[in-house]
């Protein structure tokens, strides 16, 4: 298989090969597959804000492990923690003082959060938060929208990445199903939205507001280019879904600990009746959690007769991390010096792609942003930012693999809170050599 890259990547490929002789593709996750190369981007380890591949090759991670190594790799204070859970005898299926340690803590930072549960994925929550608003509503159908991500279960496996031409009129989607093997009697329970748009949310609530259950969304969807509510948006679905009492969800996996300790609930200043977090919470390890108001999480077993249990849920090794992760981002310094990286790196980059003549949009809030290829405004919906030049952008992340960058070809990026300055201005310069090169070739003219 030709790399897609100049970068030698023998062992990868190599790996690759023989990795699909009993792994399903050769990879673990469909996402594994770096468009720009072909085939996964083969890591050997990683350290702080680097990340090493099979081929030696050392990078500057601006991945980090799609928004979950929010500390950076290895960090010491999560491997003392995974050390500890260790030595109590690697339990699971236990219940400890730690969950509802951990769980205490979460109550006293995130506005929704009377009560929590954990889980593994960020998948495994949007799940029971949308069986949790059924059994308290007693209503069947979900409001989601379009461009917002929620992960790989049926019951919102809708219209995340719809291709225009079957998306249906802008004002009102068709549900677009993102999986084969999702029964079609489902998407009668999906009712999919253009997101900012208050009147077609009004509408829909004022049709069908006693079936719908519960309206969940990104607060900022970071998953279709990190777009950010509009002004009012936010308090107006509140105010909304309150009136035609269905339940507000919010989806922090993503947005939780990226502009706060709070999340985007705590940033914009609307609290939701349930929310979802994970990724970045269990340090680099697999722990989510879905949690919000007393009177709605009482519904779940042994309280009430929804279901939610796992042999896995609160596994120690996670808790102890997400006890060091919520450890680390109470230092005074934590936001601060994040905020701080944020300013000047987003700015670094808005100046490289002018100076390299390449046409990109860089959308960002918080510790996570998205580079949107071909557009020169700010984006406000999913429709804004389906027409983004996806060939452009596999050669640039291409081009910055081969410079010492990694980007996966996604649809947002961000950095650790390890990252030094002196790392992210070293990103900067390969970004640059990369935009360079491309529009270069692109354009045929060397940029000014
Ligand atoms: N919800 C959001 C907003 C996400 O960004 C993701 C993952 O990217 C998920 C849910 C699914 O989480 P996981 O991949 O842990 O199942």
């Amino acid at each position: 298989m030709a790399t897609g890259t100049g970068l030698d990547t023998a062992q990868a490929q190599r790996l690759w090969r023989s990795a699909q002789a009993h792994l399903a593709g050769g990879v673990s996750a469909a996402a594994r597959i770096h468009p720009s190369l072909g085939y996964p981007f083969m890591t050997a380890r990683g350290e702080g804000a680097r990340v090493y591949d099979v081929d030696g090759n050392a990078y500057i991670d601006l991945n980090t492990s799609n928004g979950a190594s929010l500390l950076g790799h290895g960090h010491p204070a999560v491997k003392r923690a995974v050390d500890r859970a260790l030595e109590l005898g690697i339990l699971c299926a236990h219940e400890t003082p730690y969950q509802s340690a951990v769980a205490d803590r979460l109550a006293g930072l995130v506005p929704a959060i009377d009560v929590v549960r954990f889980s593994g994925s960020g998948t495994e929550t949007t799940w029971h938060t949308i069986r949790t608003a059924r059994a308290f509503t007693g209503r069947a159908k979900v409001v989601k929208f379009e461009g917002h991500f929620h992960g790989y279960h049926d019951y919102l496996g809708y219209s995340a990445w719809p291709p225009l031409d079957q998306a249906g009129p802008a004002s009102q989607p068709t549900p677009y199903v993102e999986s084969a093997g999702i029964p079609p009697e489902l998407a009668t329970l999906v009712i999919v939205l253009p997101w900012n748009d208050v009147d077609a949310l009004e509408r829909t609530l004022r049709a069908q507001g006693s079936d719908i259950a519960a309206v969940i969304m990104e607060p900022v969807n970071y998953n279709s280019g990190s777009i950010v509510p509009r002004p009012g948006y936010l308090a107006a679905a509140r105010e909304l879904t309150t009136q035609y009492g269905a339940l507000l969800v919010f989806d922090e996996i993503l947005s939780g600990f990226r502009t706060g300790p709070g999340g985007a609930q705590e940033y914009f200043g609307v609290t939701p009746d349930l929310c979802t977090l994970g990724k970045a919470l269990g340090g680099g390890t697999a722990l989510s959690a879905f949690g919000g108001r007393r009177d709605v999480m009482a519904t779940l077993a042994p309280t009430g007769r929804v279901v939610h249990s796992g042999t896995f849920n609160g596994h120690l090794i996670p808790i102890l991390a997400a006890e060091a992760f919520l450890d680390e981002i109470a230092h005074p310094d934590f936001w601060p010096r994040l905020e701080r990286r944020e300013t000047t790196f987003y700015a670094g980059l808005r100046s490289t792609f002018e100076r390299a003549g390449l046409p990109v949009w860089v959308q960002a809030l918080g510790a996570r942003f998205s580079l949107l290829f071909g557009l020169d405004a700010e984006p406000t919906t999913y429709r804004d930012v389906a027409r983004v030049d996806r060939a452009l952008a596999r050669r640039f992340y291409g081009a910055c693999l081969e410079e010492g960058v990694y980007f996966h070809d996604a649809w947002h990026h961000g950095f650790s809170s390890v990252h030094t300055q002196a790392d992210l201005d070293e990103a900067l310069d390969g970004v640059e050599r990369a935009a360079r090169r491309v529009a270069t070739a692109l354009f045929s003219r060397s940029p000014g």
